[in-house]
Protein backbone atom coordinates (compact mmCIF):
# COMPACT_ATOMS: atom_id res chain seq x y z
CA UNK A 1 0.00 0.00 0.00
CA UNK A 2 1.21 3.43 -0.74
CA UNK A 3 1.60 5.96 2.19
CA UNK A 4 -0.52 8.89 2.13
CA UNK A 5 1.31 12.18 1.08
CA UNK A 6 -0.89 14.88 2.45
CA UNK A 7 -1.70 15.20 6.26
CA UNK A 8 -5.50 14.03 6.47
CA UNK A 9 -6.01 16.76 9.28
CA UNK A 10 -4.87 19.87 7.70
CA UNK A 11 -4.04 18.82 4.08
CA UNK A 12 -0.39 20.04 4.08
CA UNK A 13 2.60 18.32 2.19
CA UNK A 14 3.83 15.54 4.45
CA UNK A 15 7.56 14.98 5.28
CA UNK A 16 10.01 13.07 7.74
CA UNK A 17 13.32 15.38 7.48
CA UNK A 18 12.81 18.45 9.29
CA UNK A 19 11.36 18.76 12.46
CA UNK A 20 10.85 21.87 12.23
CA UNK A 21 9.12 22.58 9.41
CA UNK A 22 5.40 22.66 8.82
CA UNK A 23 3.98 18.90 7.66
CA UNK A 24 6.48 16.98 9.64
CA UNK A 25 5.76 13.86 10.84
CA UNK A 26 8.03 11.02 12.39
CA UNK A 27 8.39 7.80 10.44
CA UNK A 28 6.56 5.83 13.05
CA UNK A 29 3.59 7.92 12.83
CA UNK A 30 2.76 6.52 9.19
CA UNK A 31 1.48 3.83 11.38
CA UNK A 32 -1.59 5.71 13.33
CA UNK A 33 -4.68 6.07 11.52
CA UNK A 34 -5.48 9.12 10.75
CA UNK A 35 -2.14 9.99 9.53
CA UNK A 36 -1.37 13.12 10.64
CA UNK A 37 1.21 15.82 10.72
CA UNK A 38 3.50 16.21 14.15
CA UNK A 39 1.03 19.87 14.47
CA UNK A 40 -2.08 18.32 13.78
CA UNK A 41 -1.66 15.30 16.13
CA UNK A 42 -0.85 17.51 19.12
CA UNK A 43 -3.59 19.82 18.44
CA UNK A 44 -6.18 16.44 18.17
CA UNK A 45 -4.53 15.11 21.42
CA UNK A 46 -5.10 18.53 23.30
CA UNK A 47 -8.48 18.92 21.91
CA UNK A 48 -8.97 15.41 23.56
CA UNK A 49 -7.69 15.88 26.74
CA UNK A 50 -8.91 19.52 27.18
CA UNK A 51 -12.49 19.48 27.99
CA UNK A 52 -12.50 19.55 31.83
CA UNK A 53 -14.41 22.30 33.71
CA UNK A 54 -14.81 22.49 37.42
CA UNK A 55 -16.29 25.26 39.72
CA UNK A 56 -14.11 27.96 41.57
CA UNK A 57 -13.99 26.32 44.37
CA UNK A 58 -12.35 23.46 43.19
CA UNK A 59 -10.16 25.46 40.67
CA UNK A 60 -8.85 27.56 43.37
CA UNK A 61 -8.32 23.81 45.48
CA UNK A 62 -6.29 22.39 42.58
CA UNK A 63 -3.98 25.41 42.11
CA UNK A 64 -3.54 26.34 45.30
CA UNK A 65 0.12 24.94 45.48
CA UNK A 66 1.02 28.01 42.83
CA UNK A 67 1.80 30.67 44.71
CA UNK A 68 4.37 28.34 45.96
CA UNK A 69 5.70 27.52 42.99
CA UNK A 70 8.10 29.87 40.72
CA UNK A 71 5.26 30.29 37.33
CA UNK A 72 4.06 32.85 34.92
CA UNK A 73 0.23 32.98 35.04
CA UNK A 74 -1.42 33.69 31.61
CA UNK A 75 -5.39 34.63 32.78
CA UNK A 76 -7.46 34.56 29.52
CA UNK A 77 -10.53 36.62 30.27
CA UNK A 78 -13.54 37.18 27.38
CA UNK A 79 -14.06 41.09 26.64
CA UNK A 80 -17.09 40.69 25.71
CA UNK A 81 -18.14 39.20 29.04
CA UNK A 82 -15.00 40.46 30.95
CA UNK A 83 -16.53 40.99 34.91
CA UNK A 84 -18.47 37.63 34.14
CA UNK A 85 -14.99 35.44 33.13
CA UNK A 86 -12.70 37.31 35.69
CA UNK A 87 -11.26 35.17 38.22
CA UNK A 88 -11.90 36.82 41.41
CA UNK A 89 -9.56 36.07 43.85
CA UNK A 90 -7.01 35.23 41.29
CA UNK A 91 -4.42 37.44 42.98
CA UNK A 92 -4.37 35.46 46.70
CA UNK A 93 -3.68 31.94 45.25
CA UNK A 94 -0.87 33.65 42.70
CA UNK A 95 0.94 34.84 45.18
CA UNK A 96 3.79 37.04 43.95
CA UNK A 97 3.63 35.60 40.66
CA UNK A 98 3.46 37.53 37.84
CA UNK A 99 0.33 37.43 35.78
CA UNK A 100 -0.14 38.57 32.17
CA UNK A 101 -4.19 39.25 31.40
CA UNK A 102 -4.48 37.99 27.84
CA UNK A 103 -8.01 39.60 26.31
CA UNK A 104 -9.59 37.75 24.28
CA UNK A 105 -12.44 38.46 21.45
CA UNK A 106 -11.22 42.03 20.51
CA UNK A 107 -12.32 41.28 17.53
CA UNK A 108 -15.80 41.84 18.66
CA UNK A 109 -15.43 45.23 19.04
CA UNK A 110 -16.00 47.88 16.19
CA UNK A 111 -12.89 48.93 14.31
CA UNK A 112 -12.77 52.18 16.01
CA UNK A 113 -12.46 51.23 19.13
CA UNK A 114 -9.32 53.15 20.79
CA UNK A 115 -7.25 50.43 22.14
CA UNK A 116 -5.23 52.58 24.15
CA UNK A 117 -8.05 53.91 26.29
CA UNK A 118 -9.80 50.25 26.60
CA UNK A 119 -6.32 49.15 27.93
CA UNK A 120 -6.84 51.89 31.32
CA UNK A 121 -9.82 50.77 31.32
CA UNK A 122 -8.45 47.16 31.54
CA UNK A 123 -6.48 48.38 34.08
CA UNK A 124 -8.55 49.45 36.25
CA UNK A 125 -11.04 46.77 36.15
CA UNK A 126 -7.71 44.60 37.61
CA UNK A 127 -7.25 47.23 40.00
CA UNK A 128 -10.43 47.31 41.94
CA UNK A 129 -10.45 43.34 41.57
CA UNK A 130 -6.77 43.87 43.11
CA UNK A 131 -5.57 41.82 40.62
CA UNK A 132 -1.74 42.67 40.03
CA UNK A 133 -0.88 42.23 35.95
CA UNK A 134 2.24 42.91 35.10
CA UNK A 135 1.12 43.30 31.29
CA UNK A 136 -2.40 43.30 29.78
CA UNK A 137 -2.67 41.93 25.71
CA UNK A 138 -5.55 42.52 23.92
CA UNK A 139 -6.00 39.09 21.47
CA UNK A 140 -8.20 37.37 19.40
CA UNK A 141 -7.54 33.91 19.08
CA UNK A 142 -10.19 33.66 16.37
CA UNK A 143 -8.59 36.44 13.77
CA UNK A 144 -4.93 35.53 15.06
CA UNK A 145 -4.50 38.65 16.41
CA UNK A 146 -1.93 39.99 19.45
CA UNK A 147 -0.48 36.84 19.56
CA UNK A 148 3.44 37.93 18.65
CA UNK A 149 3.06 40.71 21.40
CA UNK A 150 1.20 37.86 23.47
CA UNK A 151 4.13 35.17 22.83
CA UNK A 152 6.75 38.80 23.19
CA UNK A 153 5.14 39.32 26.92
CA UNK A 154 5.76 35.48 28.02
CA UNK A 155 8.98 35.46 26.71
CA UNK A 156 9.74 38.55 28.63
CA UNK A 157 8.52 36.97 31.87
CA UNK A 158 9.06 33.18 31.73
CA UNK A 159 12.31 33.00 32.86
CA UNK A 160 12.75 29.54 34.22
CA UNK A 161 8.88 28.85 34.32
CA UNK A 162 6.29 26.77 34.27
CA UNK A 163 3.63 28.87 32.47
CA UNK A 164 0.30 28.09 33.89
CA UNK A 165 -3.20 29.00 31.41
CA UNK A 166 -6.03 29.49 33.51
CA UNK A 167 -9.68 31.02 32.50
CA UNK A 168 -13.51 30.70 32.87
CA UNK A 169 -15.25 28.20 30.53
CA UNK A 170 -16.09 29.46 26.40
CA UNK A 171 -13.14 32.24 27.09
CA UNK A 172 -11.45 30.76 23.94
CA UNK A 173 -9.00 28.87 25.99
CA UNK A 174 -8.73 25.74 23.46
CA UNK A 175 -8.53 28.63 20.81
CA UNK A 176 -5.31 30.09 22.28
CA UNK A 177 -3.72 26.92 23.48
CA UNK A 178 -3.83 25.52 19.73
CA UNK A 179 -2.02 28.62 18.60
CA UNK A 180 0.04 28.24 21.11
CA UNK A 181 0.82 24.46 20.31
CA UNK A 182 1.16 24.92 16.88
CA UNK A 183 3.54 28.23 17.35
CA UNK A 184 5.95 26.13 19.42
CA UNK A 185 6.31 24.13 16.38
CA UNK A 186 10.15 23.07 17.30
CA UNK A 187 8.10 21.05 20.12
CA UNK A 188 9.85 17.21 19.91
CA UNK A 189 7.83 15.63 22.93
CA UNK A 190 4.19 14.73 22.71
CA UNK A 191 1.51 16.73 25.29
CA UNK A 192 0.82 14.46 28.06
CA UNK A 193 -2.08 14.60 30.12
CA UNK A 194 -1.80 14.65 33.89
CA UNK A 195 -3.89 14.50 36.85
CA UNK A 196 -3.41 16.62 40.00
CA UNK A 197 -2.90 13.99 42.82
CA UNK A 198 -6.35 13.05 44.74
CA UNK A 199 -8.29 14.66 42.24
CA UNK A 200 -10.40 13.18 38.83
CA UNK A 201 -8.72 16.54 37.24
CA UNK A 202 -6.47 16.51 34.21
CA UNK A 203 -4.59 19.33 33.14
CA UNK A 204 -2.64 19.50 29.73
CA UNK A 205 0.94 19.72 29.80
CA UNK A 206 2.46 21.14 27.10
CA UNK A 207 6.40 20.84 26.57
CA UNK A 208 8.35 23.63 26.20
CA UNK A 209 12.07 23.44 24.50
CA UNK A 210 14.16 24.07 27.94
CA UNK A 211 12.22 21.27 29.74
CA UNK A 212 9.30 23.58 30.91
CA UNK A 213 5.62 23.34 30.62
CA UNK A 214 3.13 25.17 29.96
CA UNK A 215 -0.05 24.17 32.07
CA UNK A 216 -3.46 24.25 30.88
CA UNK A 217 -6.03 24.34 33.17
CA UNK A 218 -9.45 23.30 33.48
CA UNK A 219 -12.49 25.95 32.53
CA UNK A 220 -13.84 27.16 35.34
CA UNK A 221 -17.84 27.40 35.46
CA UNK A 222 -19.32 30.62 36.49
CA UNK A 223 -23.08 30.47 36.91
CA UNK A 224 -23.56 33.62 36.55
CA UNK A 225 -22.86 33.90 33.04
CA UNK A 226 -26.10 33.30 30.41
CA UNK A 227 -23.54 31.92 28.23
CA UNK A 228 -23.51 28.72 30.60
CA UNK A 229 -27.52 29.21 31.57
CA UNK A 230 -28.67 28.65 28.12
CA UNK A 231 -29.14 25.73 25.71
CA UNK A 232 -26.55 24.77 23.76
CA UNK A 233 -28.26 26.25 20.44
CA UNK A 234 -29.31 29.02 22.12
CA UNK A 235 -25.74 29.70 22.66
CA UNK A 236 -25.32 31.30 19.40
CA UNK A 237 -27.65 33.81 20.41
CA UNK A 238 -25.88 34.97 23.39
CA UNK A 239 -22.42 34.91 22.24
CA UNK A 240 -21.93 37.00 19.41
CA UNK A 241 -19.68 35.39 16.19
CA UNK A 242 -19.00 38.52 14.86
CA UNK A 243 -17.87 42.27 14.80
CA UNK A 244 -20.83 43.89 17.35
CA UNK A 245 -22.87 46.19 15.41
CA UNK A 246 -24.06 48.70 17.91
CA UNK A 247 -27.59 49.25 18.03
CA UNK A 248 -28.47 52.93 18.93
CA UNK A 249 -32.05 53.45 20.34
CA UNK A 250 -33.55 56.78 21.14
CA UNK A 251 -36.09 56.62 23.87
CA UNK A 252 -38.64 58.55 25.92
CA UNK A 253 -39.28 57.68 29.72
CA UNK A 254 -41.61 54.82 29.75
CA UNK A 255 -40.28 52.44 26.67
CA UNK A 256 -38.67 49.19 26.64
CA UNK A 257 -36.50 46.86 24.80
CA UNK A 258 -37.25 43.67 24.87
CA UNK A 259 -33.48 41.27 23.58
CA UNK A 260 -35.61 38.07 22.14
CA UNK A 261 -36.49 36.60 24.91
CA UNK A 262 -33.70 36.40 26.78
CA UNK A 263 -33.57 39.75 28.53
CA UNK A 264 -35.34 43.26 28.80
CA UNK A 265 -34.29 46.85 29.60
CA UNK A 266 -36.54 49.44 30.96
CA UNK A 267 -36.27 52.94 30.89
CA UNK A 268 -37.87 53.82 34.06
CA UNK A 269 -37.56 57.66 34.39
CA UNK A 270 -34.93 60.54 32.75
CA UNK A 271 -35.30 62.71 29.82
CA UNK A 272 -35.59 61.42 25.93
CA UNK A 273 -31.87 60.21 25.43
CA UNK A 274 -30.44 57.41 23.49
CA UNK A 275 -29.15 53.84 24.53
CA UNK A 276 -27.11 51.69 22.65
CA UNK A 277 -27.36 48.22 23.15
CA UNK A 278 -23.91 45.76 22.60
CA UNK A 279 -25.09 42.37 21.89
CA UNK A 280 -25.23 39.65 19.38
CA UNK A 281 -26.73 40.78 16.05
CA UNK A 282 -28.74 37.33 15.57
CA UNK A 283 -30.70 38.58 18.87
CA UNK A 284 -33.96 40.63 17.56
CA UNK A 285 -34.75 43.56 19.56
CA UNK A 286 -38.19 44.76 20.22
CA UNK A 287 -39.26 47.80 21.50
CA UNK A 288 -42.36 48.52 23.37
CA UNK A 289 -44.21 50.54 25.63
CA UNK A 290 -43.11 50.05 29.74
CA UNK A 291 -46.91 49.79 30.56
CA UNK A 292 -47.35 46.68 27.89
CA UNK A 293 -44.10 45.35 28.43
CA UNK A 294 -45.49 42.20 30.89
CA UNK A 295 -48.48 41.18 28.74
CA UNK A 296 -46.65 41.39 25.75
CA UNK A 297 -43.78 38.97 27.48
CA UNK A 298 -46.68 36.72 28.46
CA UNK A 299 -48.24 36.59 25.37
CA UNK A 300 -45.70 36.18 22.84
CA UNK A 301 -42.60 34.83 25.00
CA UNK A 302 -40.80 31.72 22.96
CA UNK A 303 -42.19 32.78 20.01
CA UNK A 304 -41.82 36.83 18.58
CA UNK A 305 -39.71 37.08 21.89
CA UNK A 306 -37.19 34.61 20.97
CA UNK A 307 -35.02 32.76 21.80
CA UNK A 308 -35.02 31.04 23.80
CA UNK A 309 -38.29 28.44 22.33
CA UNK A 310 -41.02 28.38 24.62
CA UNK A 311 -39.39 24.80 25.83
CA UNK A 312 -35.62 26.08 26.29
CA UNK A 313 -37.79 29.17 28.41
CA UNK A 314 -38.88 27.16 30.62
CA UNK A 315 -35.57 25.63 32.18
CA UNK A 316 -34.19 29.47 32.87
CA UNK A 317 -34.88 30.22 36.16
CA UNK A 318 -37.76 32.96 36.41
CA UNK A 319 -36.63 36.86 35.59
CA UNK A 320 -35.49 39.04 37.91
CA UNK A 321 -35.97 42.80 38.16
CA UNK A 322 -32.38 45.04 38.67
CA UNK A 323 -33.10 48.59 39.18
CA UNK A 324 -29.89 51.22 38.67
CA UNK A 325 -29.79 54.80 39.28
CA UNK A 326 -27.52 56.40 36.64
CA UNK A 327 -26.14 59.72 38.13
CA UNK A 328 -25.55 62.94 36.65
CA UNK A 329 -22.29 63.61 34.32
CA UNK A 330 -21.24 59.85 34.17
CA UNK A 331 -20.78 57.57 31.11
CA UNK A 332 -22.52 54.46 31.75
CA UNK A 333 -22.51 50.77 31.02
CA UNK A 334 -25.79 48.45 32.04
CA UNK A 335 -23.71 44.93 31.44
CA UNK A 336 -25.11 41.75 31.93
CA UNK A 337 -22.74 39.24 31.81
CA UNK A 338 -22.69 36.90 28.93
CA UNK A 339 -25.35 38.56 26.89
CA UNK A 340 -23.33 41.85 26.36
CA UNK A 341 -23.93 45.60 27.53
CA UNK A 342 -25.62 49.26 26.99
CA UNK A 343 -24.69 52.00 26.97
CA UNK A 344 -26.57 54.70 28.47
CA UNK A 345 -25.39 57.53 26.53
CA UNK A 346 -27.19 60.54 28.20
CA UNK A 347 -25.14 62.61 31.09
CA UNK A 348 -28.69 63.69 32.35
CA UNK A 349 -28.81 60.75 34.77
CA UNK A 350 -31.62 58.05 34.62
CA UNK A 351 -33.79 55.48 36.13
CA UNK A 352 -33.16 51.79 34.48
CA UNK A 353 -34.13 48.31 35.12
CA UNK A 354 -33.35 45.42 33.70
CA UNK A 355 -34.81 41.73 33.91
CA UNK A 356 -33.19 38.59 33.54
CA UNK A 357 -33.27 35.27 34.74
CA UNK A 358 -32.35 34.91 38.54
CA UNK A 359 -28.72 34.73 39.16
CA UNK A 360 -27.26 35.99 35.54
CA UNK A 361 -24.73 38.99 37.29
CA UNK A 362 -25.54 42.49 36.13
CA UNK A 363 -23.77 45.43 37.10
CA UNK A 364 -23.12 49.21 36.17
CA UNK A 365 -19.56 50.15 35.37
CA UNK A 366 -18.11 53.16 33.53
CA UNK A 367 -18.47 52.66 29.49
CA UNK A 368 -16.05 50.83 27.94
CA UNK A 369 -16.12 52.34 24.95
P1 LIG B 1 -12.69 27.57 25.97
O1 LIG B 1 -13.93 26.97 26.54
O2 LIG B 1 -12.17 28.69 26.80
O3 LIG B 1 -11.64 26.58 25.64
O4 LIG B 1 -13.11 28.30 24.64
P2 LIG B 1 -13.03 27.87 23.10
O5 LIG B 1 -11.64 28.04 22.59
O6 LIG B 1 -13.67 26.54 22.94
O7 LIG B 1 -13.94 29.02 22.50
C1 LIG B 1 -15.25 29.25 22.99
C2 LIG B 1 -16.05 29.96 21.96
O8 LIG B 1 -15.52 31.26 21.75
C3 LIG B 1 -16.04 29.28 20.60
O9 LIG B 1 -17.33 29.42 20.05
C4 LIG B 1 -15.02 30.07 19.81
O10 LIG B 1 -15.34 30.07 18.44
C5 LIG B 1 -15.19 31.45 20.39
N1 LIG B 1 -13.92 32.22 20.32
C6 LIG B 1 -12.70 31.83 20.74
N2 LIG B 1 -11.80 32.80 20.51
C7 LIG B 1 -12.47 33.83 19.92
C8 LIG B 1 -12.09 35.11 19.43
O11 LIG B 1 -10.95 35.55 19.47
N3 LIG B 1 -13.10 35.88 18.91
C9 LIG B 1 -14.38 35.44 18.84
N4 LIG B 1 -15.27 36.26 18.30
N5 LIG B 1 -14.76 34.25 19.28
C10 LIG B 1 -13.83 33.44 19.81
Amino acid sequence: TQRPVKCNGCGIKLQTEHKDLPGYIPEVAFEREPVICQRCFRIKNYNEASSVSVNQDEFLRLLSGVGEKNALVIHIVDLFDFEGSLISGLQRFVGNNPVILAVNKSDLLPKVTNWNKMRNWLQQRCKEQGLRTVEIVLVSAKRNQGFDRLLEAVTEQRGQRDVYVVGATNVGKSTLINRLISDYSDLEQELTTSRYPGTTLDTVKIPLDDGHYIIDTPGIVYPWRYSELVERQDLEAVMPENTLKPAVYQLNEGQTLFFGGLGRFDFVQGVHQSFTCYISSTLKIHRTKLERADSLYQEHRGVMLSPPASDHMDKLPQWQRHEFSISKGTQTDLFISGLGWIKVNGTEGAVVAIHVPRGVKVLTRPSLI
